[in-house]
């Protein structure tokens, strides 16, 4: 790859992470100039642009540039103002008619009352054995709110459509029962309202603006986790809703009962309506989640791309919509199709190879933030229960994904015996085998452990 071609196609993967608007506003006349050994050296338009860049970018582009080529190791930016030819970001822009305000106009299009984006439907939302429960309870709800299942819970990992799933459900009774007050508020917004509710002393007021609210939909509820002032409080206002049959949806990245530090009370009622996993998309739904995605593009891949991206993009759907972007604005650029080589390039960073992706520090990082623990509590020489599952956990994940063997596994955990290793190597094993639960964390686990 030559430096202009490397540029254009992290500029397409930069896409990928941040919206249109920013884009445009911060890689436009950007280039690369230059290559000095592991360096590259690339060009912004002026001190604001390279402030930005260096401060929130710099990390992004460079693992962008160092998957394409890991001899790369640092970036530089250097301010050359110009009028220049602007590569490709300006034809990215041309192609895609962007024009900034009506981005901006865009990207503000999320509906002020309800939180609700309204590109999130039923409509664009396929449906297969992976999802099909919790597609199907979500539409009973939206059909009847307050009666059909309350609460509603949907868990799955990360950029499987539960966002997409519930803010559906808000569109739709929004569109179907105009009087009804729908309110979307993710996890994070709730606990810091009611932490500066809490400091301002204006819990009552804040309680009573959620009063009339006929649906509450809260997403990544996991976050409430070892929170327990909020906890609290939430408690009390899922209660004053549920008696009144208003309809509260709920999501998380893990079913409730596994949701670490959460208090017993709120599982409960977390627990108390229909609980609803969304999987993995087989290749088949991979394939037909391309193909929709794409129709909304007036553009056509050939076949057997989107069959490439499909057997090899299998991590999530966001993933899948990442890829896809990829290679369209590859095309657009070029007005020609990547060959397998360049597909393989551009689609690097996405394709989920356990052999590569998993290492050590994964496991232990993904454990532990799983079990919402520090990494280092892990090693806690302790027998509390809380620490000792998680500690068994990865040591049975070391062995079973990584193959280490028992006593390098010991050494790790300060020189345990390697037998205690075995131990628990066998007791998750057989506990995996016979209870569902701990199969279902493992999945979701792993699920973390295999991911970016
Ligand atoms: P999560 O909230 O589980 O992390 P999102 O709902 O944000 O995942 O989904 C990630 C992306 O994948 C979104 O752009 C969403 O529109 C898309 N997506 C997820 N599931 C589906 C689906 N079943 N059909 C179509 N698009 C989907
Ligand atoms: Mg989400």
């Amino acid at each position: 790859m030559d430096n202009n071609e490397l540029w254009q196609s992290v500029l397409a993967q930069m896409q990928l992470y941040i919206s249109k608007a920013n884009f445009a506003t911060w890689f436009q006349n950007t280039e690369v100039i230059l290559r000095e050994d592991e360096k590259i050296i690339i060009s912004v338009p002026n001190a604001f642009s390279k402030e930005w860049l260096s401060n929130k970018y710099y990390k992004l582009i460079l693992k962008t540039m160092h998957d394409k080529d890991n001899t790369i190791k640092e970036l530089e930016f250097i301010i050359k103002p110009q009028s220049s030819k602007n590569l490709v970001v300006k034809k990215i822009i041309e192609n895609e008619k962007i024009n900034i305000d009506q981005l901006k106009f865009e990207e503000f299009k999320i509906n002020k009352e309800t939180n609700l984006n309204p590109r999130y439907l039923f409509e664009n939302f396929v449906v297969g054995s992976f999802n099909e429960l919790a597609h199907a309870a979500s539409l009973a709800v939206s059909e009847n709110p307050g009666y059909t299942y309350n609460p509603l819970f949907i868990y799955g990992g990360v950029g499987l459509g539960k966002t997409h799933l519930i803010q559906s459900i808000g569109n739709k009774i929004n569109n179907d029962f105009k009087k009804k007050k729908v309110k979307y508020i993710s996890s994070e917004k709730f606990v810091s309202n009611i932490v500066s509710a809490i400091r301002t002393k204006s819990m009552e007021s804040f309680k009573a603006s959620l009063s009339p609210i006929d649906i509450l939909i809260v997403d990544d509820v996991q976050f409430f986790a070892g929170k327990n002032k909020s906890q609290e409080e939430f408690f009390h206002i899922f209660n004053s809703l549920y008696e009144k049959n208003k309809q509260i949806i709920l999501s998380s990245d893990k079913p409730p009962n596994a949701i670490p530090e959460l208090e017993e009370r709120l599982r409960s009622r977390f627990e108390g309506g229909m609980i609803a996993d969304i999987n993995l998309p087989d290749y088949e739904t991979r394939l037909v989640i391309l193909k929709t995605k794409l129709q909304g593009k007036n553009l056509k891949l050939p076949e057997d791309i989107l069959e490439y991206i499909a057997s090899n993009v299998k991590k999530n759907i966001r993933e899948l919509e990442g890829a896809l972007n990829s290679l369209l604005i590859y095309y657009k650029i070029n007005n020609s199709v990547p060959d397998l080589d360049n597909i393989k390039k551009l689609l690097k960073s996405f394709i989920f190879s356990p052999f590569s992706v998993t290492n050590y520090k994964k496991i232990i990082e993904s454990v532990a933030k799983f079990y919402n623990l520090e990494e280092k509590n892990l090693f806690d020489p302790t027998r509390r229960k809380e620490i000792v599952k998680p500690r068994q956990i990865a040591m049975f994940l070391l062995r079973k994904e990584l193959k280490y063997s028992f006593p390098a596994i010991a050494r790790k955990f300060g020189g345990k015996d390697h037998t205690t290793v075995i131990y628990a190597y066998k007791k998750i094993l057989q506990e995996s085998e016979e209870n569902s639960k701990l199969t279902d964390e493992l999945n979701l686990i792993k699920q973390r452990v295999y991911s970016g």
